[in-house]
């Protein structure tokens, strides 16, 4: 794996949403980070901002087995809608809840208000990551990391 963005920590996100194939009620889960560096054509450089990773397609071993042991419906699924594989919330009915619905403004992370915003259950895994995946920056991740220290 060739990364794309590193973090000093991150942590496992949780929230619900009603599957859009069988209107089942499940847990969804993404990652976050405190901070992080990303690469571009070989050079790292710091982004002090929090972020909501999406579209993840690669991680390191300690990220990979945390989050697939805490959010068992997490697998590595191609999207058609991606064109390639990531790792995705899948529901039982086998339909993947993909990362741009989760991620959408009123989706479950992208939090429009204080309510939902304590919808989301924040897990601290004291671990560097490593990582092929996009990085959404948004204020909402700064909002959740101060309530999730309080
Ligand atoms: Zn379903």
């Amino acid at each position: 794996m060739t990364p794309s963005l590193r973090a000093p920590k991150f942590a496992i996100l949780k929230s619900c949403t009603e599957c859009h194939r069988c209107q089942a009620r499940i847990t969804v889960s993404a990652l976050m980070v405190p901070s992080y560096e990303e690469c571009e054509e070989g050079e790292w450089s710091e982004v002090g901002d929090s972020a909501l990773l999406m579209y993840v397609e690669a991680m390191d071993e300690v990220a990979r087995s945390a989050w697939l042991s805490s959010a068992p419906g997490i697998r590595a699924v191609e999207s058609d809608t991606a064109g390639f594989v990531y790792f995705g919330n899948v529901c039982e009915c086998g339909e993947l809840q993909g990362d741009w619905f989760l991620g959408k403004p009123g989706g479950p992370f992208f939090p429009q208000n204080s309510t939902d915003l304590e919808a989301i259950a924040v897990e601290w895994i004291e671990a560097p990551l490593s990582a092929r995946a996009s990085a959404s920056r948004s204020s909402w991740t700064d909002d959740l990391i101060a309530r999730s220290a309080a």
